[in-house]
């Protein structure tokens, strides 16, 4: 007998777990990747009460349903890195960041990966901004300017300030950061108040959540950067006018969001995504 026997490959299950989560651009961008790659996915949008319980609960529903990846957003990104360290694995760049984003099985238990901070650097590399020698601010103190520290070290930034409204907040941040890691630790990263960050840099990172609201942040008058980033993305922000009125390059933070969502993507499948040609058609989709 001849007949042709026709097999095609399982769907494979993921999903971005948050709260607020309906907002979540993370299907979208996963779909692209996945159509890119001719692979089946599903990838869901999970809404979590904001509890550990329930965090739990709904991560072992997951995985033991043969769920293949997962992220993990706001509030829920310390509470994997929690899991992981105790139950599961973790990367070197979620160990520094303290928090996880990307979720794996490995050996039967979870892994636990950070690629938010290594999504930034891929972004601002192909955007050309030079990270090699460059003198770098970061103003914020929270978990994503905690995420993005190591990976700007690797790409051999030569100086490091990190600036916040609650100054306290920024130097314990240096001292956990030094603790943390050896290469950072030999970095000697400063700290200050928002309005003490002075001179001339060549790359501000903008990690604060201000983004839209109204209020601004009190800049020195005499701050300048070749390069502005601001990790926040949507509508025009205010923090980028600022410094595009006196000549700066300027750059929202979405092709950060679409980077990080690549370098899960590649974890979880083995693909590697061709990141360019993602951004263009998720641009046009969004048009
Ligand atoms: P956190 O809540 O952990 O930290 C917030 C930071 O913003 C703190 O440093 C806080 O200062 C500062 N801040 C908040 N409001 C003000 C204000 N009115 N004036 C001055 N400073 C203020 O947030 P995250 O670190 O998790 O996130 C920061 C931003 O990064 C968010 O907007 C998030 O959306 C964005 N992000 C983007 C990603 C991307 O892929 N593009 C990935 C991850 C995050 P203080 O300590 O004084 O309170």
């Amino acid at each position: 007998m001849n007949k042709t026997l026709t097999f095609t490959k399982a769907q494979q299950h993921f999903m971005v777990i948050g709260n607020p989560i309906a907002h979540s651009k993370s299907p979208e961008i996963h779909q692209v990747f996945a159509k890119q790659s001719g692979l089946d996915i599903s990838y869901q949008r999970q809404y979590c009460p904001d509890n550990a319980e329930s965090f739990y609960a709904v991560i072992t529903a997951f995985f033991n349903g043969g769920g293949v990846g997962a992220n993990v957003t706001v509030p829920f990104k310390q509470l994997a890195y929690d899991y992981c360290q105790t139950q599961g694995s973790l990367s070197e760049h979620a160990k520094v960041a303290g928090a996880v984003n990307t979720l794996l099985l490995k050996d039967e238990a979870l892994y636990g990966d950070n690629t938010d901070g290594q999504g930034l650097v891929n972004h601002i590399e192909s955007l050309g901004w030079p990270l090699n020698g460059a003198r770098v601010a970061i103003i914020g103190a929270g978990g994503a300017a905690r995420g993005v520290v190591l990976p700007l070290i690797q790409a051999g930034i030569s100086t490091l300030t990190i600036a916040n409204r609650t100054v306290s907040k920024a130097q314990v941040l240096v001292t956990e950061l030094s603790a943390a890691n050896s290469t950072i630790n030999s970095h000697k990263l400063k700290s200050c108040a928002t309005e003490e960050l002075t001179g001339a840099f060549d790359l501000i990172i903008n990690a604060t959540s201000i983004g839209l609201s109204g209020n601004t942040l009190p800049l020195a008058d005499d701050l300048s950067s070749h390069y502005v980033y601001d990790l926040m993305y949507g509508r025009a922000l205010p923090f980028l006018q600022h410094f595009a009125q006196r000549g700066a390059q300027t750059s929202d933070g979405y092709g950060m969001l679409i980077a990080q969502a690549a370098l899960s993507f590649e974890r979880w499948t083995g693909q590697a995504v061709d990141v360019k040609s993602a951004t263009v058609s998720l641009k046009a989709g969004a048009t």
